[in-house]
This record gives C-alpha cells, sequence and structure tokens, in this order.
C-alpha cells in the first residue's frame, strides 16, 4: 500500500495548482531539499557531504536561525546553493491568525534572500495562495518526505521511504536540524549514493 504521508495525493496536490510539488517527469533529475536550519553541525555536515558529491541543494531556512547563523546562510549561497523562507518563528498556518502567519514570513525576509518559500509543517489554506504568490516566485512543497524527523522511525525505515518513492523530477525533503539527525545523516549519504547509481542527476531550486 502507498504511504500518502511519504508521496502526497494528487487530490490534495490538485488543491494548491500553484505550488510546486514535483518538476520534469520525463526527466531524470532530482531536487534535494533541506528545511528548519541552518544550524551549525547539521547543515555544515550537509554542505559538505553535498561538496563530496558536488551536488547543488535547496535550503529552506527559518528565519530566527537564518538571522542568529548569517555565516551559514552565506556559506550556503557561496557554495551554490539555493535558499528559500521558511518563516521567522516555523509558524504553522493552521495554529495562528492570518495576520501573524504573514507578518512571520516578512520578518524572515531581511535574512533570507531570493523567491522561494516552503509553509512551516506543509500547511497552507488555498485562500491564502494569492497572497503568497504575489510575495514569492515559487511555493515549494515535495514530492517525496523522508520523514527523517520522526523518532518512531528507524535509519532504513527513513532510507526506504525515499528509494521506495523517488522518481523523475521528485523534490525530496530532508531535514537539517537536530531532531532529524540521526536518521538523515544515516539516509542521507545512502540515499544519494543509490539515486546517482541509478542515473539519477541533482539541480537546486532556482531561487530567482
Ligand atoms: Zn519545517
Amino acid at each position: 500500500m502507498k504511504n500518502w504521508k511519504v508521496q502526497p495525493p494528487a487530490a490534495l496536490r490538485l488543491l494548491f495548482p500553484n505550488t510546486r510539488w514535483r518538476f520534469n517527469k520525463s526527466k531524470k533529475t532530482l531536487y534535494l531539499t533541506f528545511d528548519d536550519g541552518p544550524v551549525e553541525k547539521e547543515t555544515t555536515w550537509v554542505m559538505n557531504l553535498l561538496d563530496e558529491y558536488q551536488i547543488k541543494a535547496s535550503f529552506f531556512c527559518v528565519g530566527e536561525n537564518a538571522h542568529n547563523n548569517a555565516h551559514l546562510l552565506q556559506e550556503l549561497i557561496n557554495r551554490g546553493h539555493s535558499v528559500g523562507n521558511h518563516a521567522y518563528n516555523h509558524l504553522p498556518a493552521w495554529k495562528c491568525s492570518r495576520q501573524e502567519y504573514f507578518d512571520n514570513i516578512i520578518k524572515a525576509r531581511p535574512y533570507i534572500p531570493g523567491a522561494l518559500f516552503r509553509p512551516p509543517h506543509g500547511q497552507l489554506y488555498p485562500w491564502y495562495m494569492k497572497e503568497l504568490n504575489s510575495l514569492f516566485k515559487k511555493v515549494v512543497m515535495w514530492d517525496v518526505l523522508s520523514m527523517d524527523y520522526d523518532n518512531r522511525l528507524s535509519q532504513q525505515d527513513v532510507l526506504q521511504n525515499v528509494m521506495r518513492y523517488t522518481r523523475n523530477g521528485s523534490i525530496l525533503l530532508f531535514h537539517d536540524s537536530k531532531k532529524a539527525w540521526k536518521r538523515m545523516h544515516y539516509a542521507l549519504p545512502s540515499a544519494l549514493d543509490q539515486l546517482l547509481k541509478q542515473g539519477y542527476q541533482f539541480k537546486n531550486i532556482e531561487m530567482d
């Protein structure tokens, strides 16, 4: 049976037509994304690993982290990765007012350049899309959620989530966070090895 949490169903995607869930289905290109950084240990480790593989990725940063770790945000950009806004305090849309939600996103803007946005916890309302699309060029969701943040899953489970569901044009979601570290640092290199062997290439999502 399909795990809809790992690969969001078509019905959900149809509710949000102005968001990106997946890119070109006819090309063996993948888009690695990392949420919730930048933080010293985890983000630095991911950057070094990606350098080894010569892969560019996209990082959706929490504004507060980008504010406190401006050197890491700059380092991501220097190494050719894309960065995107993930709100200042990671506020989930369903648990705050519209005003609070957009204020929190705008508060993060001075610390995170570019035109990419990913909603915290993947939470959105269809009636927020017009305003989000006026603030950002791309609202980026995902095609494969590794679930690396879930401490009920084993390292193997997370690797299997990625390997089972990845397909042409997939946007893959990992977390450069303390919470995900144990599973992410196991699953990521192994997934990269296997996906490269399968002939996939990796690209970052354009920041403009
Ligand atoms: Zn997040």
